[in-house]
């Protein structure tokens, strides 16, 4: 497991179930607020998919799920094919359920969609 350094200077994501941290706040690149996706350059401690038969495919667009490693929980999926990539829609980059996630932002942890505290 890859932990980040829980200090005012590092924001990251973690798992809303088990708190596995998930990936670095300057990894986010883009967020859809309306349906609470993040779409993430890269991430730690998240199990993809290998397997071909199982991957979602959207027209010609093919994603794999993306979980998190120590709990399993389904967190998004990381995108494999992408034919017409742009900026931000590229193949091997993660989009990721942002209320399956929590964030830690420098002094306490939100939830990741909505920036609400966690009551410990
Ligand atoms: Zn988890």
């Amino acid at each position: 497991m890859i932990e980040f350094d829980q200090t005012p200077d590092v924001h990251f994501f973690l798992c809303c179930e088990c708190r596995t941290h998930i990936a670095l706040n300057q990894e986010l690149l883009f967020t859809v607020i309306e349906n609470d996706f993040g779409i993430f350059r890269n991430t730690v401690n998240v199990d993809v998919e290998d397997d071909p038969r199982r991957h979602s495919i959207v027209g010609i667009r093919t994603a794999a799920d993306a979980s998190c490693t120590r709990c399993s929980q389904l967190l998004g999926f990381k995108l494999i094919v992408i034919p017409d990539e742009n900026m931000v829609i590229q193949a091997g980059r993660f989009i990721l359920d942002l209320t399956r996630l929590l964030l830690w932002n420098g002094s306490r942890i939100l939830y990741a969609h909505d920036h609400s505290p966690v009551e410990d």
